[in-house]
Protein backbone atom coordinates (compact mmCIF):
# COMPACT_ATOMS: atom_id res chain seq x y z
CA UNK A 1 0.00 0.00 0.00
CA UNK A 2 1.54 3.34 -0.95
CA UNK A 3 0.29 5.98 0.84
CA UNK A 4 1.50 9.96 0.04
CA UNK A 5 0.83 13.32 1.57
CA UNK A 6 -0.52 16.28 -0.97
CA UNK A 7 0.06 19.58 0.53
CA UNK A 8 -2.46 22.21 -0.41
CA UNK A 9 -0.41 25.39 -0.70
CA UNK A 10 -1.82 27.95 -3.77
CA UNK A 11 -3.61 25.41 -4.97
CA UNK A 12 -6.64 25.17 -2.69
CA UNK A 13 -8.79 23.38 -6.11
CA UNK A 14 -10.06 20.32 -7.38
CA UNK A 15 -10.00 21.15 -11.01
CA UNK A 16 -6.94 21.39 -12.97
CA UNK A 17 -4.63 20.73 -10.00
CA UNK A 18 -1.91 18.09 -11.48
CA UNK A 19 -0.24 17.66 -8.25
CA UNK A 20 -3.64 16.08 -6.51
CA UNK A 21 -3.98 14.05 -9.97
CA UNK A 22 -0.46 12.60 -10.56
CA UNK A 23 -0.86 11.80 -6.49
CA UNK A 24 -3.81 10.00 -6.55
CA UNK A 25 -2.90 8.07 -9.89
CA UNK A 26 0.63 6.85 -8.45
CA UNK A 27 -0.48 5.98 -5.03
CA UNK A 28 -3.27 3.88 -3.17
CA UNK A 29 -4.22 6.24 -0.13
CA UNK A 30 -4.29 9.44 -0.29
CA UNK A 31 -3.64 12.54 2.76
CA UNK A 32 -4.42 15.78 1.99
CA UNK A 33 -3.13 18.55 4.04
CA UNK A 34 -2.90 22.53 4.40
CA UNK A 35 -0.66 24.00 7.09
CA UNK A 36 -0.66 27.78 8.38
CA UNK A 37 2.50 28.39 8.08
CA UNK A 38 3.15 30.28 11.27
CA UNK A 39 5.78 32.73 9.10
CA UNK A 40 3.14 33.92 6.68
CA UNK A 41 1.15 35.57 10.45
CA UNK A 42 4.18 37.63 11.49
CA UNK A 43 5.20 41.03 11.14
CA UNK A 44 7.56 41.87 8.12
CA UNK A 45 10.76 43.60 8.69
CA UNK A 46 8.38 47.06 6.79
CA UNK A 47 5.79 46.84 9.97
CA UNK A 48 3.39 45.22 8.28
CA UNK A 49 1.61 41.83 8.87
CA UNK A 50 2.42 38.95 6.14
CA UNK A 51 -1.61 38.46 5.80
CA UNK A 52 -3.91 40.86 7.05
CA UNK A 53 -7.43 40.52 8.32
CA UNK A 54 -9.49 40.41 4.80
CA UNK A 55 -6.84 37.82 2.86
CA UNK A 56 -7.11 35.48 5.69
CA UNK A 57 -11.29 35.60 6.01
CA UNK A 58 -10.32 34.59 1.99
CA UNK A 59 -8.25 31.69 2.74
CA UNK A 60 -10.77 30.19 5.75
CA UNK A 61 -13.78 30.36 3.20
CA UNK A 62 -11.31 29.09 0.56
CA UNK A 63 -9.67 25.98 3.30
CA UNK A 64 -13.78 25.49 3.86
CA UNK A 65 -14.71 25.17 0.27
CA UNK A 66 -11.76 22.56 -0.50
CA UNK A 67 -12.60 20.40 1.99
CA UNK A 68 -16.26 20.15 1.50
CA UNK A 69 -15.25 19.09 -2.21
CA UNK A 70 -12.47 16.39 -0.83
CA UNK A 71 -15.28 15.15 1.61
CA UNK A 72 -17.74 14.63 -1.98
CA UNK A 73 -14.56 12.16 -3.13
CA UNK A 74 -14.60 10.12 -0.22
CA UNK A 75 -11.32 12.10 1.79
CA UNK A 76 -11.17 15.43 3.72
CA UNK A 77 -9.05 18.12 4.45
CA UNK A 78 -6.40 17.92 7.62
CA UNK A 79 -4.98 21.32 8.75
CA UNK A 80 -1.79 21.43 10.32
CA UNK A 81 -0.37 24.54 12.43
CA UNK A 82 2.67 25.52 12.78
CA UNK A 83 6.06 25.33 10.72
CA UNK A 84 5.85 23.64 7.66
CA UNK A 85 9.32 21.99 7.99
CA UNK A 86 8.15 20.28 11.24
CA UNK A 87 4.57 19.95 10.52
CA UNK A 88 5.01 17.86 7.00
CA UNK A 89 7.55 15.48 8.24
CA UNK A 90 5.24 14.60 11.22
CA UNK A 91 2.19 13.97 9.42
CA UNK A 92 4.36 12.13 6.56
CA UNK A 93 5.72 9.93 9.64
CA UNK A 94 2.53 9.51 11.52
CA UNK A 95 0.73 8.08 8.24
CA UNK A 96 3.61 6.07 6.79
CA UNK A 97 4.05 8.02 3.73
CA UNK A 98 6.50 7.56 0.89
CA UNK A 99 5.80 10.66 -0.50
CA UNK A 100 4.55 14.07 -0.28
CA UNK A 101 3.33 16.01 -3.66
CA UNK A 102 2.95 19.69 -3.52
CA UNK A 103 3.14 22.57 -5.91
CA UNK A 104 6.13 24.10 -7.13
CA UNK A 105 7.47 27.55 -5.41
CA UNK A 106 9.11 30.16 -7.57
CA UNK A 107 9.76 33.61 -5.09
CA UNK A 108 12.92 33.12 -2.24
CA UNK A 109 11.23 32.53 1.17
CA UNK A 110 8.92 30.04 -0.23
CA UNK A 111 11.60 27.95 -1.59
CA UNK A 112 13.47 28.34 1.00
CA UNK A 113 10.21 26.87 2.88
CA UNK A 114 10.55 23.39 0.21
CA UNK A 115 14.39 23.12 0.78
CA UNK A 116 13.79 22.52 4.24
CA UNK A 117 10.42 20.48 3.99
CA UNK A 118 12.62 18.32 1.63
CA UNK A 119 15.33 17.91 3.36
CA UNK A 120 13.18 16.75 6.57
CA UNK A 121 11.58 14.56 4.41
CA UNK A 122 14.80 13.01 3.26
CA UNK A 123 15.61 12.11 6.86
CA UNK A 124 12.47 9.77 7.05
CA UNK A 125 13.20 8.31 3.22
CA UNK A 126 9.84 10.36 2.25
CA UNK A 127 10.28 11.84 -1.11
CA UNK A 128 8.68 15.07 -2.00
CA UNK A 129 7.40 15.61 -5.34
CA UNK A 130 6.80 19.07 -6.86
CA UNK A 131 4.63 20.51 -10.32
CA UNK A 132 4.48 23.79 -11.45
CA UNK A 133 0.49 24.60 -11.71
CA UNK A 134 0.08 28.10 -11.67
CA UNK A 135 0.57 29.62 -14.62
CA UNK A 136 -1.06 29.36 -17.83
CA UNK A 137 1.92 28.29 -20.07
CA UNK A 138 4.26 25.29 -18.12
CA UNK A 139 7.34 26.91 -17.72
CA UNK A 140 8.87 23.68 -19.68
CA UNK A 141 7.13 24.71 -22.61
CA UNK A 142 8.36 28.11 -23.28
CA UNK A 143 10.60 28.83 -26.40
CA UNK A 144 14.02 30.13 -23.84
CA UNK A 145 15.44 28.50 -20.74
CA UNK A 146 14.39 30.71 -17.60
CA UNK A 147 17.75 32.47 -17.53
CA UNK A 148 17.07 33.77 -21.12
CA UNK A 149 14.35 34.98 -20.86
CA UNK A 150 13.32 38.68 -22.26
CA UNK A 151 13.48 41.33 -19.15
CA UNK A 152 11.24 43.11 -22.29
CA UNK A 153 7.31 41.54 -21.66
CA UNK A 154 6.91 42.40 -25.08
CA UNK A 155 9.38 40.39 -26.20
CA UNK A 156 8.49 37.52 -24.24
CA UNK A 157 5.08 37.59 -25.11
CA UNK A 158 5.14 37.87 -28.57
CA UNK A 159 7.66 34.59 -29.18
CA UNK A 160 5.63 32.64 -26.59
CA UNK A 161 2.67 33.34 -28.72
CA UNK A 162 4.23 32.34 -31.27
CA UNK A 163 5.78 29.38 -30.36
CA UNK A 164 4.61 28.20 -26.76
CA UNK A 165 1.60 26.03 -26.48
CA UNK A 166 -0.66 26.30 -23.50
CA UNK A 167 -1.19 22.62 -22.19
CA UNK A 168 -4.67 21.26 -21.79
CA UNK A 169 -6.38 21.27 -17.99
CA UNK A 170 -6.43 18.47 -15.61
CA UNK A 171 -9.71 16.89 -15.29
CA UNK A 172 -11.12 17.10 -11.33
CA UNK A 173 -10.69 13.73 -10.08
CA UNK A 174 -14.02 11.45 -9.55
CA UNK A 175 -12.90 9.55 -5.81
CA UNK A 176 -10.15 10.19 -3.53
CA UNK A 177 -9.29 7.27 -1.25
CA UNK A 178 -8.80 8.45 2.01
CA UNK A 179 -8.75 6.88 5.53
CA UNK A 180 -11.20 8.88 7.76
CA UNK A 181 -10.27 12.01 7.86
CA UNK A 182 -11.38 14.23 11.15
CA UNK A 183 -13.86 16.75 10.37
CA UNK A 184 -12.16 20.40 9.31
CA UNK A 185 -10.51 22.37 12.41
CA UNK A 186 -9.65 25.26 11.25
CA UNK A 187 -8.09 27.99 13.56
CA UNK A 188 -9.98 31.44 13.63
CA UNK A 189 -9.28 34.62 12.27
CA UNK A 190 -8.27 35.70 16.73
CA UNK A 191 -6.46 32.55 16.54
CA UNK A 192 -3.97 33.88 14.17
CA UNK A 193 -3.66 37.29 15.77
CA UNK A 194 -6.16 38.75 13.36
CA UNK A 195 -9.67 40.05 13.45
CA UNK A 196 -13.15 39.56 11.66
CA UNK A 197 -13.85 41.65 8.84
CA UNK A 198 -16.95 43.28 7.78
CA UNK A 199 -16.18 44.55 3.87
CA UNK A 200 -17.14 48.05 3.43
CA UNK A 201 -21.21 47.96 1.28
CA UNK A 202 -19.26 49.82 -1.51
CA UNK A 203 -16.65 47.06 -2.59
CA UNK A 204 -16.93 46.24 -5.68
CA UNK A 205 -17.96 42.59 -5.00
CA UNK A 206 -18.14 40.77 -2.21
CA UNK A 207 -15.46 38.01 -2.76
CA UNK A 208 -15.61 35.07 -1.07
CA UNK A 209 -12.83 32.48 -1.25
CA UNK A 210 -13.42 28.97 -2.39
CA UNK A 211 -13.37 26.85 -5.84
CA UNK A 212 -16.91 26.68 -5.90
CA UNK A 213 -16.81 30.64 -5.92
CA UNK A 214 -14.52 31.15 -8.67
CA UNK A 215 -16.28 29.07 -10.88
CA UNK A 216 -19.59 30.97 -10.14
CA UNK A 217 -18.12 34.08 -10.58
CA UNK A 218 -16.23 33.21 -13.93
CA UNK A 219 -19.62 31.46 -15.20
CA UNK A 220 -20.97 35.71 -14.50
CA UNK A 221 -18.65 36.97 -15.81
CA UNK A 222 -18.71 35.19 -18.80
CA UNK A 223 -21.92 33.46 -19.73
CA UNK A 224 -24.36 34.93 -17.88
CA UNK A 225 -23.32 38.92 -18.44
CA UNK A 226 -20.78 38.63 -21.15
CA UNK A 227 -18.69 41.11 -19.99
CA UNK A 228 -15.94 39.74 -21.06
CA UNK A 229 -17.01 41.04 -24.20
CA UNK A 230 -15.94 44.52 -23.41
CA UNK A 231 -13.02 43.95 -21.34
CA UNK A 232 -11.04 45.76 -23.22
CA UNK A 233 -13.11 48.72 -23.25
CA UNK A 234 -14.05 48.36 -19.65
CA UNK A 235 -10.54 47.04 -17.88
CA UNK A 236 -9.08 50.43 -16.87
CA UNK A 237 -12.42 51.06 -14.72
CA UNK A 238 -12.65 51.95 -11.42
CA UNK A 239 -16.87 51.24 -9.85
CA UNK A 240 -18.63 48.54 -10.10
CA UNK A 241 -18.59 44.56 -10.56
CA UNK A 242 -17.42 44.25 -14.05
CA UNK A 243 -15.35 46.55 -15.46
CA UNK A 244 -13.05 43.88 -14.77
CA UNK A 245 -12.65 39.95 -14.09
CA UNK A 246 -11.76 40.23 -10.58
CA UNK A 247 -10.56 36.46 -10.76
CA UNK A 248 -7.20 37.69 -9.26
CA UNK A 249 -7.97 36.72 -5.66
CA UNK A 250 -8.84 33.35 -6.73
CA UNK A 251 -6.07 33.02 -8.81
CA UNK A 252 -4.12 34.30 -5.79
CA UNK A 253 -4.82 30.99 -3.83
CA UNK A 254 -4.69 28.89 -6.75
CA UNK A 255 -8.92 28.63 -6.47
CA UNK A 256 -9.37 28.63 -9.97
CA UNK A 257 -6.32 27.97 -12.60
CA UNK A 258 -5.36 29.97 -15.55
CA UNK A 259 -5.78 27.50 -17.71
CA UNK A 260 -9.54 26.39 -16.68
CA UNK A 261 -9.93 29.89 -17.18
CA UNK A 262 -8.42 30.08 -20.74
CA UNK A 263 -10.11 26.57 -21.49
CA UNK A 264 -13.78 28.44 -20.54
CA UNK A 265 -12.54 31.59 -22.71
CA UNK A 266 -11.98 29.07 -25.66
CA UNK A 267 -15.65 27.41 -24.72
CA UNK A 268 -16.78 31.07 -24.54
CA UNK A 269 -15.61 31.91 -27.75
CA UNK A 270 -16.98 29.16 -29.81
CA UNK A 271 -20.42 30.12 -28.84
CA UNK A 272 -20.43 34.28 -28.57
CA UNK A 273 -17.35 35.18 -30.75
CA UNK A 274 -13.88 36.01 -30.21
CA UNK A 275 -12.92 39.66 -30.15
CA UNK A 276 -9.93 42.00 -28.54
CA UNK A 277 -11.47 41.56 -25.23
CA UNK A 278 -11.25 38.22 -24.97
CA UNK A 279 -8.08 37.95 -26.21
CA UNK A 280 -7.00 40.79 -23.96
CA UNK A 281 -7.87 38.44 -20.83
CA UNK A 282 -5.09 36.16 -22.08
CA UNK A 283 -3.01 39.35 -22.58
CA UNK A 284 -3.13 40.28 -19.17
CA UNK A 285 -2.74 36.35 -17.70
CA UNK A 286 0.39 36.58 -19.57
CA UNK A 287 1.46 39.52 -17.54
CA UNK A 288 0.66 37.35 -14.40
CA UNK A 289 2.99 34.33 -15.74
CA UNK A 290 5.54 37.07 -16.68
CA UNK A 291 6.11 38.40 -13.39
CA UNK A 292 5.96 34.34 -12.29
CA UNK A 293 8.91 33.39 -14.74
CA UNK A 294 10.93 37.05 -13.24
CA UNK A 295 10.84 35.90 -10.03
CA UNK A 296 12.14 32.62 -11.02
CA UNK A 297 14.77 34.03 -12.88
CA UNK A 298 15.94 36.80 -10.76
CA UNK A 299 15.54 35.38 -7.15
CA UNK A 300 15.61 37.26 -4.24
CA UNK A 301 17.01 40.55 -6.71
CA UNK A 302 13.24 41.35 -7.18
CA UNK A 303 13.15 42.37 -3.34
CA UNK A 304 16.31 44.59 -3.12
CA UNK A 305 15.87 48.24 -3.22
CA UNK A 306 17.67 48.47 -6.52
CA UNK A 307 15.54 46.01 -8.11
CA UNK A 308 16.94 43.94 -11.36
CA UNK A 309 18.64 47.02 -12.75
CA UNK A 310 20.92 47.74 -9.63
CA UNK A 311 19.68 50.98 -9.86
CA UNK A 312 20.50 53.83 -6.95
CA UNK A 313 17.55 54.81 -5.52
CA UNK A 314 18.83 56.82 -2.25
CA UNK A 315 16.84 59.29 -3.06
CA UNK A 316 13.83 56.86 -1.91
CA UNK A 317 13.52 57.17 2.04
CA UNK A 318 11.48 56.24 4.35
CA UNK A 319 9.56 58.38 6.01
CA UNK A 320 7.06 57.46 8.49
CA UNK A 321 4.94 60.32 8.58
CA UNK A 322 4.55 60.38 4.51
CA UNK A 323 4.21 56.63 4.61
CA UNK A 324 1.49 57.27 7.30
CA UNK A 325 -0.40 59.67 5.43
CA UNK A 326 -0.39 57.93 2.12
CA UNK A 327 -1.93 54.88 4.06
CA UNK A 328 -4.37 56.56 5.88
CA UNK A 329 -5.16 58.44 2.72
CA UNK A 330 -4.32 61.55 3.97
CA UNK A 331 -1.86 63.10 1.17
CA UNK A 332 -4.54 65.55 0.13
CA UNK A 333 -4.85 64.13 -3.49
CA UNK A 334 -8.24 63.04 -3.84
CA UNK A 335 -7.62 60.43 -6.62
CA UNK A 336 -4.90 58.97 -4.70
CA UNK A 337 -6.73 59.32 -1.28
CA UNK A 338 -10.02 57.91 -2.40
CA UNK A 339 -8.09 54.38 -3.91
CA UNK A 340 -6.05 54.17 -0.46
CA UNK A 341 -9.79 54.25 1.23
CA UNK A 342 -11.08 51.46 -0.61
CA UNK A 343 -7.90 49.30 0.28
CA UNK A 344 -7.99 50.09 3.75
CA UNK A 345 -11.77 48.94 3.91
CA UNK A 346 -12.01 46.15 1.00
CA UNK A 347 -8.39 44.97 0.37
CA UNK A 348 -9.20 45.30 -3.09
CA UNK A 349 -8.30 48.23 -5.57
CA UNK A 350 -8.60 48.08 -9.42
CA UNK A 351 -5.10 47.84 -11.52
CA UNK A 352 -5.87 51.73 -12.64
CA UNK A 353 -5.32 53.05 -8.66
CA UNK A 354 -2.60 49.89 -8.00
CA UNK A 355 -0.69 51.88 -10.37
CA UNK A 356 -1.55 55.78 -9.35
CA UNK A 357 -1.59 55.04 -5.88
CA UNK A 358 2.23 53.37 -6.62
CA UNK A 359 3.59 55.83 -8.91
CA UNK A 360 2.68 58.74 -6.70
CA UNK A 361 4.35 56.99 -3.68
CA UNK A 362 7.55 56.30 -5.85
CA UNK A 363 7.68 59.84 -7.80
CA UNK A 364 6.08 61.94 -5.94
CA UNK A 365 6.65 61.11 -2.23
CA UNK A 366 9.89 59.48 -3.08
CA UNK A 367 9.71 57.09 -0.93
CA UNK A 368 11.39 53.61 -0.46
CA UNK A 369 8.64 51.62 -2.97
CA UNK A 370 9.55 48.17 -0.66
CA UNK A 371 7.23 50.44 1.87
CA UNK A 372 4.66 50.38 -0.56
CA UNK A 373 4.99 46.74 -1.76
CA UNK A 374 4.60 45.41 2.08
CA UNK A 375 1.93 47.69 2.86
CA UNK A 376 -0.16 45.63 -0.08
CA UNK A 377 1.40 42.29 0.88
CA UNK A 378 -1.09 42.99 4.03
CA UNK A 379 -4.00 44.73 3.04
CA UNK A 380 -4.43 42.79 -0.38
CA UNK A 381 -7.14 40.16 -0.36
CA UNK A 382 -5.19 39.21 -4.06
CA UNK A 383 -1.68 39.69 -2.66
CA UNK A 384 0.35 37.71 -4.68
CA UNK A 385 4.13 37.53 -4.30
CA UNK A 386 5.49 37.91 -7.85
CA UNK A 387 2.24 39.83 -9.56
CA UNK A 388 3.04 42.10 -6.43
CA UNK A 389 6.70 42.60 -5.68
CA UNK A 390 7.02 42.82 -9.69
CA UNK A 391 4.52 45.46 -10.36
CA UNK A 392 5.77 47.22 -7.51
CA UNK A 393 9.53 47.41 -8.95
CA UNK A 394 7.99 47.72 -12.32
CA UNK A 395 6.78 51.28 -10.61
CA UNK A 396 9.76 52.05 -9.35
CA UNK A 397 11.86 52.10 -12.30
CA UNK A 398 14.16 49.01 -11.12
CA UNK A 399 11.93 45.94 -12.53
CA UNK A 400 10.95 44.92 -16.00
CA UNK A 401 10.05 48.37 -17.78
CA UNK A 402 12.04 49.49 -20.55
CA UNK A 403 11.12 52.90 -20.37
CA UNK A 404 12.84 53.27 -16.97
CA UNK A 405 10.74 55.21 -14.86
CA UNK A 406 6.56 55.05 -15.49
CA UNK A 407 5.37 58.62 -13.82
CA UNK A 408 1.88 58.76 -13.85
CA UNK A 409 0.57 62.20 -14.15
CA UNK A 410 -2.36 61.76 -11.23
CA UNK A 411 -4.59 64.99 -12.00
CA UNK A 412 -4.63 63.70 -15.78
CA UNK A 413 -5.30 60.45 -14.98
CA UNK A 414 -8.31 61.32 -12.65
CA UNK A 415 -9.77 62.69 -15.24
CA UNK A 416 -8.78 60.32 -17.34
CA UNK A 417 -10.36 57.71 -15.40
CA UNK A 418 -12.83 59.73 -13.16
CA UNK A 419 -14.22 62.16 -14.84
CA UNK A 420 -17.04 63.00 -13.23
CA UNK A 421 -15.54 61.93 -10.17
CA UNK A 422 -17.95 59.62 -9.10
CA UNK A 423 -14.94 57.52 -8.15
CA UNK A 424 -13.86 59.87 -5.47
CA UNK A 425 -17.27 60.59 -4.31
CA UNK A 426 -17.93 57.09 -3.75
CA UNK A 427 -14.88 56.76 -1.04
CA UNK A 428 -14.75 60.39 -0.07
CA UNK A 429 -17.70 60.98 0.51
CA UNK A 430 -18.72 58.95 3.28
C1 LIG B 1 1.45 48.11 -7.63
C2 LIG B 1 0.65 46.93 -8.10
C3 LIG B 1 0.51 45.81 -7.27
C4 LIG B 1 -0.22 44.70 -7.70
N1 LIG B 1 -0.33 43.61 -6.87
C5 LIG B 1 -1.00 42.51 -7.32
C6 LIG B 1 -1.13 41.36 -6.48
O1 LIG B 1 -0.61 41.29 -5.37
N2 LIG B 1 -1.86 40.32 -6.97
C7 LIG B 1 -2.42 40.33 -8.20
O2 LIG B 1 -3.07 39.35 -8.59
N3 LIG B 1 -2.29 41.39 -9.01
C8 LIG B 1 -1.60 42.48 -8.60
N4 LIG B 1 -1.50 43.56 -9.44
C9 LIG B 1 -2.00 43.47 -10.82
C10 LIG B 1 -3.43 43.95 -11.08
O3 LIG B 1 -3.63 45.22 -10.55
C11 LIG B 1 -4.48 42.99 -10.51
O4 LIG B 1 -4.21 41.67 -10.92
C12 LIG B 1 -5.90 43.36 -10.99
O5 LIG B 1 -6.18 44.67 -10.66
C13 LIG B 1 -6.89 42.41 -10.36
O6 LIG B 1 -8.18 42.68 -10.80
P1 LIG B 1 -8.89 41.75 -11.88
O7 LIG B 1 -8.74 40.33 -11.49
O8 LIG B 1 -10.25 42.27 -12.05
O9 LIG B 1 -8.00 42.02 -13.14
P2 LIG B 1 -8.33 41.84 -14.71
O10 LIG B 1 -8.09 43.14 -15.36
O11 LIG B 1 -9.63 41.20 -14.93
O12 LIG B 1 -7.17 40.87 -15.21
C14 LIG B 1 -7.31 39.45 -15.26
C15 LIG B 1 -6.17 38.81 -14.53
O13 LIG B 1 -4.94 39.11 -15.19
C16 LIG B 1 -3.89 39.23 -14.23
N5 LIG B 1 -3.33 40.59 -14.29
C17 LIG B 1 -3.93 41.71 -14.74
N6 LIG B 1 -3.08 42.76 -14.67
C18 LIG B 1 -1.93 42.27 -14.16
C19 LIG B 1 -0.67 42.85 -13.83
N7 LIG B 1 -0.40 44.14 -14.02
N8 LIG B 1 0.26 42.06 -13.28
C20 LIG B 1 0.04 40.75 -13.07
N9 LIG B 1 -1.12 40.15 -13.37
C21 LIG B 1 -2.09 40.90 -13.90
C22 LIG B 1 -4.53 38.99 -12.88
O14 LIG B 1 -4.35 37.66 -12.51
C23 LIG B 1 -6.00 39.31 -13.11
O15 LIG B 1 -6.86 38.63 -12.23
C24 LIG B 1 -0.79 44.70 -9.00
C25 LIG B 1 -0.65 45.83 -9.82
C26 LIG B 1 0.06 46.92 -9.37
C27 LIG B 1 0.19 48.11 -10.28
Amino acid sequence: MKTAIVWFKTDLRLIDNETLVKAISQNDTIIPVYCFDESHFKMTSYGFKKTGNFRAQFLLESLIDLDKSLRALGSGLIILNGKPEVEIPKIAKQFKAHRVYAKREVAFEERQTEALVQAELWKLSCELLTFSTSTLYHAEDLPFSIKDIPDVFTNFRKKTEKDAVIRDAFNQPTSINSPEIPMLDLPTLSDLGLESVSIDERATIRFKGGESEAVKRLNHYFFETKSISNYKETRNGMVGANYSSKFSAWLALGCVSPRFIHLELKRYESQFGANESTYWLVFELLWRDYFRFMMKKHQNKIFLKSGIQNKDLSINKFDKKALENWINAQTGVDFVDANMIELQLTGFMSNRGRQNVASYFCNDLKLDWRYGASYFEQQLIDYDVCSNWGNWAYLAGVGNDPRGNRYFNIEKQASDYDKNKIFRDLWLKR
